[in-house]
């Protein structure tokens, strides 16, 4: 079979979906599925629905575009703030955006009335992690102005933490999100639909017995696909963390001593490796590089090494595996090496539907 190529077990992603769905629902809160670490894919999308996933969010127009063509009909956000260049295409393709200026929402105000739609649109508030985010004290002017665009409906409020500085979702951000939302509503006399409250990072908080307040709704991206919770990347209870691994080939099979020899300096990428003798190693090379995934974030089996990775070439210290030239090499990952793997164009993407039975898998493109 060809490689490298990603292999996706539908079957774990659905399963993990159904179980957070489940512990979710208890406290009330909904999940918008995030396709964006599998660029849209039409049928990881497909086994996210068949588990009850209702709507969905993508950071890219273009895999909501990809979805739409797929003939995905459940509401999809865009949960990055639009460009003002690609208004048009979001309020074609996307229910709800998520948004920080006023000068985006205006540009989709005027798109959404060329096109003859409403367009929702969800406020994001900064919450002390800065990456994207209204200041609160900002919060109540920046509402009374999106009321105002014709094309434009208030669907709710938002933040993101954990992303940029690594800010934890926790009783007080939480607690100021809820209270944001009661003051808006009261303020305008209105009602928000959408309390999100982050991403996989506030799965630890959503479950730990915390009240959970006005927040009825978390985009999840991560947790579903890797089966883990993200503040320590501990696996989630009762998930897969292995739905998605990455397969390459062995090129070259020798055995060679660990130091090198020669004048050093700079390798391709601008480092100068630390220098270790270990003697003579089973060195293997795969055929896998910076071109298909991020090497440092592979995890690989035990007693196999990862010594260095260049554009096309992974070495590796096969220690006791025994392989030959043409065996094949598996490898777990983090998001990191996921998401550059499925964009990358060298990488086969292979679904299967259990992971028991390597008969049913089914190359797509
Ligand atoms: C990527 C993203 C998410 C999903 O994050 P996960 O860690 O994959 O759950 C949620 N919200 C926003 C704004 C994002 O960009």
């Amino acid at each position: 079979m060809t490689a490298p190529r990603l292999e996706i077990n539908l079957t774990k992603i659905f399963e993990n979906a159904r179980v957070l769905i489940a512990a979710l629902a208890q406290k009330g809160i909904e999940i918008t599925g995030v396709t964006k670490s599998v660029m849209g894919c039409p049928k990881v999308t497909d086994s996210f629905a068949r588990a009850g996933i209702t709507q969905f969010g993508d950071s890219r127009i273009k895999n909501v575009e990809r979805m739409r063509q797929s003939g995905v009909s459940a509401s999809i956000s865009l949960i990055r703030s639009p460009m003002v260049s690609e208004a048009e295409r979001v309020v074609r393709n996307s229910k709800i955006s998520f948004n920080t200026e006023i000068d985006v929402i205006s540009s989709l105000s005027s798109a959404a009335e060329a096109c003859g739609v409403i367009h929702g649109v969800v406020l994001m508030i900064e919450l002390g992690d800065l990456r994207e985010g209204i200041m609160p004290g900002d919060l109540i002017d920046t509402v009374r102005r999106t009321l105002r665009f014709p094309g434009i409906k208030l669907k709710g409020i938002g933040t993101n933490l954990a992303c940029r500085s690594g800010v934890a979702p926790e009783e007080k951000n939480m607690g100021q999100l809820s209270a944001l939302a009661d003051i808006v509503e009261n303020t305008f006399g209105i009602r928000l639909e959408i309390v999100s409250g982050g991403n996989s990072a506030n799965l630890n908080w959503a479950l730990s017995g915390a009240d959970t307040g006005r927040i009825n709704n978390l985009r999840l991206g991560e947790a579903i696909i890797l089966g883990r919770e993200t503040l320590h990347r501990r696996p989630i209870k009762g998930l897969h963390t292995d739905a998605i691994s990455i397969v390459a080939e062995i090129i070259e099979l020798k055995a060679k001593p660990s130091r090198p020899w020669g004048q050093l300096a700079q390798n391709a990428f601008g480092v100068m490796p630390p220098i270790t003798d270990r003697g003579t190693i089973t060195q293997a090379i795969a055929a896998l590089g910076h071109f298909d995934v991020d090497p440092n974030g592979l995890i690989p089996s035990r007693g196999m090494k990862i010594i260095g990775a260049g554009s096309d070439h992974l070495v590796l210290d096969v220690q006791a595996h025994q392989l030959r030239v043409g065996s094949e090499v598996e490898f777990d990952m983090n998001y990191s090496a996921l998401i550059r793997a499925m964009a990358s164009p060298f990488v086969t993407k292979v679904m299967k539907e259990n992971s028991d039975n390597l008969k049913n898998k089914a190359a797509i493109h």
